[in-house]
């Protein structure tokens, strides 16, 4: 049933990878603060992973609930249980969880129908929801996994196809029509240039971190939108930090404690996300320039790739770093690696972290800007290219590492290595006390402050969630009074 008088009832449906799920439920967890009834789509294993904060929420009087449906996992041959991109291990298995999600079709709708909220917030990776939601007449949100300038880099690159008129995969072009000069090269171009989209969008952004790219996007390129980010700051209290996303592979006491004794903006801090996976080689030369590099660090160690002929286990992970390198920086007290998941949103926020070494996933881009702290940006695939430009040619708050091609599954014979010695010229760009990096240094303090204040009252993104709360209540409103026909978006 649609909620009563003045409450919205909005229902949340994640896609099931931690750079899309953790943000959309703290969307969710928003609008629930906000006052709305909301409702969280989930599925088994999912809903395990975020139980303890839905119910922490509850018991501080929230109206949000779960409704918790099964996957059709075996029916597609997966693994009992594996029901998120980051417990899928080899991109085929990816595949088919994707193919299973496809399949949650008819559940959904009925629960749609069933429920029939006032508006549907589902991940612009979904389209088929937007399909359902048109047929019931319910508004559709589509939630964007990244920022403004993603969108209009990648809407002027199929508009203009400026990669159709070089010469090489390697030389630089320029993307016409921005507000700012932004290059690239065809080898850092998706495999997918991503297909026009005409949804309403919500971002997980706030106003001034891309000011030019939110008016373009809305004014030139004529999209619906709202910035209601950063949406990690709903998470305020230590417990739901440490909660956010998997089961965290440190103790927070640890973690802390560590960080602790070390200098202020001293620590630098890699991590490449929930599912990026690097080669043998690459690991041996990201541990020579942390070795060389003298910083501190924290070292968030994922999964290394496999190749098909690659007996790898998990278990030999240790091999994949050089010998003795372990011991050595827990002896000196140099390093910390984290084998699996860190409480990233924690770490990132403690004083001693001087700069992130990143995979620009736009999640820990919006992170890394709310702590304030400087970026060496490491792009692999996604849209984490055009990510990096931002960082780096736009807002100037961080230094390539200079990878030139987009691929989207590293593996034993991959291009992507960089060599230690380019990894630590980053790395000493970034942290080193140069003018530059100093200047760096306080751009992303300011930033960093801009960010906590746009989700206050009366700022930036906390009023684009009460005009979009608005929005969603008008559309109820023109609905009952029948004038709405069409498309079904807010
Ligand atoms: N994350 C984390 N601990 C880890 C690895 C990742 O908390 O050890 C979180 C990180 O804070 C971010 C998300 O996982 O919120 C990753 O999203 P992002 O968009 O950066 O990258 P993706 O994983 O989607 O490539």
């Amino acid at each position: 049933m649609g909620s009563d008088g003045n409450q919205i009832h909005a229902m949340f449906f994640p896609y099931m990878a931690p750079g899309h799920m953790m943000p959309m439920v703290d969307m969710a967890r928003m609008f629930a603060a906000f006052g709305a009834k909301v409702t969280i789509i989930i599925t088994t294993m999912n809903a395990l992973r975020i139980k303890n904060v839905i119910d922490r929420d509850v018991k501080l009087g929230r109206d949000i609930t779960l409704e918790i449906i099964s996957l059709p996992s075996t029916e597609v041959g997966l693994p009992e249980g594996c029901e998120n991109v980051i417990s899928a291990p080899t991109p085929e298995m990816s595949i088919k969880l994707f193919h299973a999600i496809e399949l949650l079709q008819p559940k959904i709708k009925k629960l749609f129908s069933d429920l029939h909220p006032d508006c549907i917030v589902s991940d612009s990776l979904c389209p088929w929801t937007l399909d359902i939601a048109n047929e019931l007449g319910i508004a559709r949100i589509a939630f964007n996994g990244s920022g403004f300038f993603n969108l209009c880099l990648s809407e002027n690159i199929t508009h203009y196809e400026p990669h159709k008129s070089i010469e090489s995969e390697t030389e630089t072009f320029v993307v016409p029509g921005l507000p700012d000069e932004v290059t690239l090269t065809r080898s850092q171009l998706p495999d997918i240039v991503k297909a026009k989209n005409k949804f309403s969008e919500l971002f997980d952004n706030f106003y001034e971190l891309e000011p030019g790219y939110a008016d373009h996007c809305r004014n030139v390129l004529g999209i619906k939108a709202w910035h209601i980010g950063p949406v990690s700051l709903v998470n305020r209290d230590t417990v739901d930090k440490v909660d956010r996303g998997e089961k965290t592979s440190i103790s927070k006491h640890d973690c802390i404690n560590w960080l602790d004794c070390k200098k202020p903006r001293s620590v630098l801090y890699i991590c490449f996300g929930s599912l990026t996976r690097f080669n043998k080689k690459q690991t041996t030369e990201i541990a020579y320039a942390l070795e060389a590099s003298g910083h501190p660090f924290i070292w968030v160690v994922g999964k290394v790739s496999k190749t098909s002929n690659d007996e790898f286990e998990d278990e030999e992970q240790e091999q994949w770093l050089p010998k003795g390198f372990e011991d050595k920086i827990k002896e000196n007290g140099h390093g910390l690696l984290v084998r699996g998941w860190a409480p990233q949103v924690l770490i990132l926020e403690h004083e001693a972290i001087g700069g992130f070494v990143t995979h620009c996933g736009w999640n820990s881009i919006l992170e890394g800007v709310v702590a304030g702290v400087p970026f060496i940006t490491w792009p692999i695939f996604a849209e984490q290219f055009y990510n990096e430009k931002l960082v780096t040619q736009v807002l100037n708050l961080g230094v390539s590492i200079g990878n030139e091609v987009w691929k989207a599954w590293a593996t034993e014979d991959s291009l992507v290595i960089k060599s230690g010695d380019d990894i630590l010229m980053a790395i000493n760009a970034v942290m080193g006390d140069t003018e530059e990096a100093i200047d760096m240094n306080k751009r992303a303090k300011k930033l960093g402050e801009l960010a906590k204040k746009a989700v206050e009252e009366g700022h930036s993104s906390y009023n684009d969630l009460k005009r979009l709360i608005e929005d969603i209540k008008m559309h109820r409103i023109s609905k009952s009074n029948g004038v709405i026909e069409n498309s079904g978006n807010a």
